[in-house]
């Protein structure tokens, strides 16, 4: 205590005698020497760290352009295989096609025809497959084209429904559509892609179904001016999908049961595809479905009206006059037909009913001859369960009080052999299904004697009339399996056929003249057939206003931008291999009508 207390003592006395002169200052020379180091040493520190990252950011930079120069090749590579797998592929799969079908046209034993048949099928399920796979790559390197033209929504919902129409009978479905009146008759899009999304999506709904229906239906969802965005919605009652599925089946190569896929078969593309393209068009897809119960995948797409087409001759509206009041009784165990065929004829001002069965249908005309309102007209559906559609004539034809009704028959492609004895019925008015509007309406006007201004329809011609006269046909093709088909295909039309097995061959022969169309295969040896084209176009110019020979690539190129390589090269029209007997006759009438008339020609040539 006595310390503390002396040395406290003495601090006071101190402080008490200290004077604070001036405070010494803190930059000294030694401190301002120091910060200026430290200074030197941070700038030099920073400017190398920046030259370093600078120089980092240029290797990393020049490494990317690398990886994406190295990447855009690889895709141009791929696209490429993808052109030349293509084509490789279709080249032989044109001679499997086309060799079958030619064998199929001869006499063989049943044995026979059916293995052929059997060939055939497998065929056109690996042709389906190809061109999903091609398809799906063309999507994924972004080189899916659109075209916009004019497209006849109806007709493209009914050429589909044509087209499955087979297959849906084979397994007893009912295949039916509806367009609502609203949905304009023609719109700008591409067909193509718009009847492809249809085709997969109906083949779906036939492959997953193994009784009832398949509904087709398109309505106008919204409207905004002059664009409509259209809903189109396949229904079926097929095996439905689990909803923990319904969004997987959209990925690619995913199938919602895999142990369905080796008895149902496909490749898990389409419905992928199908999300690609409709999303391109402006629209969405979607399913609804109850596993076991059926499942209706629905798609919108968004597409502008058609402007009127002012040079097009007017097609004059055929008026409903002669239909109005007709009482019409629809004979149909289908419940959706009968709806979709009552409020057709109820809009065309016609008075229809419905009847489900055949013995109901009888009652209801008795009944109508009691009433003293006898029925005028008969839609009577072919395949009912109990008593079928021939039954129904063979009752009604025995029964005096139902005479003079008009009887037409609704029938499937496969019950074609009925039709002759629906004729020994006397009734010879029949329609195939999926029934077309326009065509129903053509057909009942036949039946009531009206004016029409075209031949009636009734059936598909199975044999459609070689009008046209005999040509000469140039075919250019290297592959002698498919020169063989090409030239087999075209004189069974009746035409007289050169081969040339390249370019350079093909242009000798169209110098030496006497050719009216020709047949180009593209990849020859020699001379390419584009080069070809390009040297007669630019010698036809050369020679005579006005001369031009039909010139169609029948080619395995299928990749998007052939087409038009095809066209600038001045070729007329384009087929992909494997090509049809059919497609080829349609391509050859096609032509033919620009062809000059053989009578002024200077080689005359027999009229088939
Ligand atoms: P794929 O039919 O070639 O297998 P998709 O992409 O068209 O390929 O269809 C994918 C899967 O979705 C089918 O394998 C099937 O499991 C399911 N699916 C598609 N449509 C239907 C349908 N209408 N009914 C039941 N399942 C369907």
């Amino acid at each position: 205590m006595q310390i503390s207390h002396v040395i406290r003592a003495a601090i006071s006395s101190v402080v008490a005698h200290s004077v604070v002169v001036r405070i010494a200052p803190w930059w000294t020379n030694d401190r301002v020497l120091f910060m200026l180091a430290m200074i030197v040493v941070i700038v030099a520190g920073t400017t190398m760290w920046i030259f370093t990252l600078r120089h980092r950011v240029r290797t990393q930079t020049a490494e990317l352009r690398k990886a994406r120069d190295a990447a855009e090749q690889a895709n141009r590579a791929k696209s490429q295989f993808l052109a030349n797998m293509s084509h490789e592929i279709r080249t032989p799969m044109n001679g499997i096609f086309g060799m079958t079908e030619l064998a199929l046209s001869t006499d063989l034993t049943h044995e026979q025809r059916e293995f052929l048949t059997m060939v055939k099928s497998s065929a056109d399920s690996l042709l389906v497959i190809i061109n999903d796979i091609l398809d799906y790559s063309r999507i994924e390197a972004g080189k899916l084209t659109f075209d916009s033209i004019r497209v006849n929504i109806r007709d493209v919902v009914a050429e589909v429904l044509k087209a499955t129409a087979l297959a849906a009978h084979k397994k007893g479905l009912e295949i039916i559509y509806s367009i609502s009146p609203e949905v304009p008759v023609e719109m700008m899009g591409d067909p193509t892609r718009l009847r492809q999304v249809l085709t997969n999506l109906v083949g779906n709904a036939i492959k997953f179904t193994e009784s009832g229906e398949v509904v087709v239906a398109a309505r106008t969802e919204s409207r905004d001016g002059n664009r409509h965005t259209l809903c189109f919605s396949v229904r079926d009652t097929g095996i439905g999908i689990s909803p923990e599925n319904q969004q997987r089946v959209f990925q690619a190569f995913e199938q919602a049961d895999t142990s369905t896929t080796r008895q149902y078969g496909g490749t898990g593309l389409g419905l992928a595809i199908s999300q690609r393209i409709v999303q391109h068009m402006g629209g969405r897809i979607w399913i609804d479905s109850i596993l076991g119960a059926g499942s209706t995948v629905s798609f919108t797409v968004t597409m502008e009206e058609a402007p009127p087409q002012p040079e097009r001759e007017v097609q004059p509206v055929a008026s409903l006059d002669d239909l109005h009041g007709i009482s019409t009784l629809i004979i149909d165990d289908n419940a959706t037909n009968r709806r979709i065929l009552l409020e057709m004829t109820r809009h065309w001002g016609m008075l229809p009913a419905g009847a489900s069965s055949g013995p109901a249908g009888l009652q209801e005309l008795v009944n109508a001859v009691e009433r003293g309102q006898p029925y005028r007209l008969i839609l009577l559906d072919e395949q009912m369960p109990g008593m079928d559609g021939l039954e129904v004539i063979e009752k009604i034809k025995a029964d005096p009080r139902l005479q003079g009704v008009i009887i037409m028959m609704l029938t499937s492609c496969d019950q074609l052999s009925s039709i002759a004895r629906c004729r020994s019925l006397g009734v010879n008015t029949y329609l195939i299904k999926p029934i077309r509007p326009a065509e129903l309406q053509e057909t009942i006007r036949m039946g009531l004697g009206a004016q029409t201004t075209r031949p009636a329809t009734h059936a598909q011609s199975t044999s459609p009339a070689r009008q046209g006269r005999m040509l000469r046909i140039l075919v250019a093709e290297d592959n002698i399996i498919n020169q063989k088909l090409a030239t087999t295909l075209l004189r069974k039309l009746g035409h007289e056929v050169e081969v040339a097995r390249n370019g350079r061959e093909a242009l000798d022969q169209w110098k030496n003249g006497n050719l009216d169309m020709i047949f180009m295969d593209v990849q020859m040896p020699e001379m390419d057939g584009d080069e070809a084209t390009v040297l007669i176009r630019e010698q036809e110019k050369a020679k005579q206003a006005g001369e031009h020979i039909p010139i169609i690539a029948m080619t395995a190129f299928a990749m998007s931008g052939d087409r038009e390589r095809f066209m600038d090269a001045g070729m007329d029209d384009y087929l992909t291999k494997p090509v049809s007997s059919e497609v080829v006759e349609r391509a050859v009438k096609r032509f033919s009508c620009f062809l000059p008339d053989p009578t002024h020609s200077d080689h005359n040539r027999p009229n088939l």
